[in-house]
């Protein structure tokens, strides 16, 4: 695949001249390569369509020729922002959507923000879409806590979106006057619509703020759900532990199917978002609590709790040994590891395994396409469980 941002250093498709069958098959040789003593590596699951998943684009104002207004990513390695019209990874509708920004703030006399100086109003602009609603939120992210004439401007907005036939459900202004490359802010301002949008994945409902949580490529998601689901092996009579939960959506997905759910998150915003989604989903059946799953995990296996699954979806890092220890002291029948790192799952399996965990299988799901990265699913039991049942 060629795209014309790649020649201008844009650094945001790492492997786009390698051919998408290529990719996947590297990346599923990766993930053998590192896990394959455990057990047996499934087939990696790729898209059909590698291209336009991203269902949430942040795009950075700049200053163009002439003095125009234009917005996408820093070139790699720079804080130069190269400008990008359209993206192979970014929805397309967000494309367009992202367009009508431009001509709305351009048609108010918005200016940039200029980063070394420190002047200017408009920093960047975070949109999402929820792919199955078709519901669009903008953020613009703002470095003056007030924007002039903000009413114009969602009037330009909706009138540009319509023009280009893109929806555009809410919009919300973001102050964030500090000099960093964090993208938001702390204050908001609902501009328009509710300052939320909803988006329904694998049958359950999630209403998403512009701070929330939310995997990237939809598509993929229900993919790796759906196999960390499966892999639990449930019958509805199930407590299960949903660590590193983020806004529930595994444990909330694992919901009808056991007896009872209870998630854990460090993340306060995404623990709150994880009790609303329960909530508007009418799932009765799930807790969830803001704690580091370490600390949550060990004060509760010494306090003598047990859970029969434990689905555990760590960041970048891995788990820790303390909480490999913990999940082996309250002994589930099931572990079901979503990993976005093989060589940190490779690291926490060596313990999990030693523990008396049997890996069933790993299966890779290509949540990236175009990039370096790798999810993997992976299935273990408790081996005592298994020799007793072979008896
Ligand atoms: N299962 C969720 C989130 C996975 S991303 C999903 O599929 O969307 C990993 C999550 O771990 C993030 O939400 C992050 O905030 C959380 N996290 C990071 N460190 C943590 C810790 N020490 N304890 C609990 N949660 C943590």
């Amino acid at each position: 695949m060629t795209c014309k941002n790649r020649a201008k250093n844009c650094g945001g498709c790492p492997l786009l001249e390698v051919p998408y069958p290529e990719q996947l098959k590297q990346k599923e040789a990766k993930v053998r390569a590192l896990l394959g003593k455990y057990g047996p590596v499934h087939p990696i699951r790729g898209m059909e369509t590698p291209t336009h998943y991203r269902n949430k684009v942040i795009s950075t104002f700049a200053m163009g020729f002439g003095g125009k207004l234009v917005s996408g990513i820093y070139a790699t390695k720079t804080h130069k922002v190269l400008p990008v019209e359209r993206c192979l990874l970014e929805d397309e509708v967000l494309d367009t959507v992202m367009e009508a920004v431009r001509a709305a703030a351009a048609a108010c006399k918005y200016q940039p923000y200029h980063e070394d100086k420190g002047t200017g109003l408009l920093r960047h602009c975070l949109l999402r879409r929820g792919v199955a609603t078709g519901q669009v939120m903008v953020v613009l992210v703002t470095a003056q806590p007030v924007l002039p004439g903000a009413k114009n401007f969602v009037r330009a907005l909706l009138a540009e979106a319509e023009k280009r036939s893109v929806p555009v459900t809410t919009v919300v202004q973001n102050y964030n006057p500090r000099r960093t490359s964090v993208v938001l802010g702390e204050q908001e301002k609902v501009l328009y619509g509710k300052g939320f949008i909803l988006d329904t994945l694998c049958g359950k409902t999630y209403a998403l703020s512009p701070r929330s949580f939310y995997q990237v490529n939809p598509v993929q998601t229900a993919v790796l759900y759906g196999l960390a689901v499966d892999a639990a092996k449930l019958t509805g009579n199930e407590v299960v532990l949903d660590a590193y939960c983020g806004i529930g959506t595994i444990g909330l997905t694992a919901a009808d199917k056991a007896k009872q759910v209870v998630g854990v998150e460090l993340n306060r915003d995404a623990v709150h978002d994880a009790i609303g989604n329960a909530k508007h989903n009418g799932v009765k059946n799930a807790r969830f609590f803001a704690a580091d799953a370490t600390e949550w995990i060990s004060t509760a296996a010494a306090a003598g709790e047990r859970a029969d699954v434990i689905f555990m979806d760590p960041p970048r890092e891995g788990s820790t040994p303390q909480f490999i220890e913990s999940v082996a002291r309250m002994a589930p029948k099931r572990v079901v590891y979503v990993s976005c790192n093989p060589e940190t799952m490779a690291r926490d399996l060596a313990l999990l395994t030693k523990k008396g965990y049997h890996a069933e299988g790993f299966t890779p799901v290509d949540m990236f396409p175009n990039s370096e990265h790798i999810e993997v699913v992976c299935a273990l039991s408790r081996q005592e469980q298994r020799k007793q049942s072979r008896r």
